[in-house]
């Protein structure tokens, strides 16, 4: 399944793929990629393992497309994790990732709530802090759960799995996001002198 993902982009590393489906999420914001990434790296770095006490998981069943959810309130913080799909991921990962990739990707979201002088778009407007912060989300969750490629990944071999499009369909739309993103952008640059091409030609 995984093998679909990759099959439209020869010679791909896992570097690359992670890189583009980051893009896909970031949309008109990539150029926040770096910052973002470095925004991530700070906070794995400074939120110690002791917040982990802060917050409990409850796992149950939901409506099949809800992932997991944060709670506040009167100071007591929980994350719900839906076990439909957990199970999903298993098929991917260990039982402890598939958790894991779920709980800190509420986690990030937690922190942002309590300590949102550390992440540098709090003060951003909506729209653009809902994207960078589900981006931001997704990439600290991959790293906490150690799992190779950024989460999208595995929700679109998910949704393959799940025959919400086809093999053909994705690869085409994939494919058109890649050089939506990666050729106009380079068109772009050479238009206006900068640098050229980039990395993924
Ligand atoms: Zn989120």
């Amino acid at each position: 399944m995984m093998k679909v993902l990759f099959s439209w982009l020869p010679d791909a590393d896992d570097e690359r793929l992670n890189d583009f489906f980051l893009c896909l999420d970031l949309a008109s914001h990539r150029n926040e990629c770096d910052a973002l990434k470095k925004t991530v790296a700070s906070i794995r770095e400074r939120c110690l393992s002791q917040d982990l006490q802060q917050l409990s998981i409850i796992e149950k069943e939901l409506p099949f497309s809800q992932h997991a959810f944060l709670e506040s309130s009167k100071g007591y913080s929980s994350v719900t994790i839906n076990t439909r799909w957990l199970n999903e991921y298993q098929e991917y990962m260990s039982a402890n990732q598939a958790r894991m990739v779920h709980f800190s990707h509420e986690q990030y979201h937690y922190y942002e709530q309590c300590l949102p002088a550390m992440f540098y778009y709090s003060n951003e407007k909506r729209i653009k802090r809902r994207i960078l912060a589900e981006a931001g989300a997704k990439l600290y969750s991959q790293y906490e759960a150690g799992l190779p490629y950024y989460p999208s990944l595995y929700d679109f071999a998910i949704g393959l799995k799940q025959k919400n499009y086809t093999e053909h369909e994705l690869t085409q739309y994939l494919e058109e996001k890649y050089h939506a993103i990666y050729h106009e952008s380079s068109r772009k640059e050479n238009e206006f002198g900068g640098q050229s091409a980039g990395e993924f030609h």
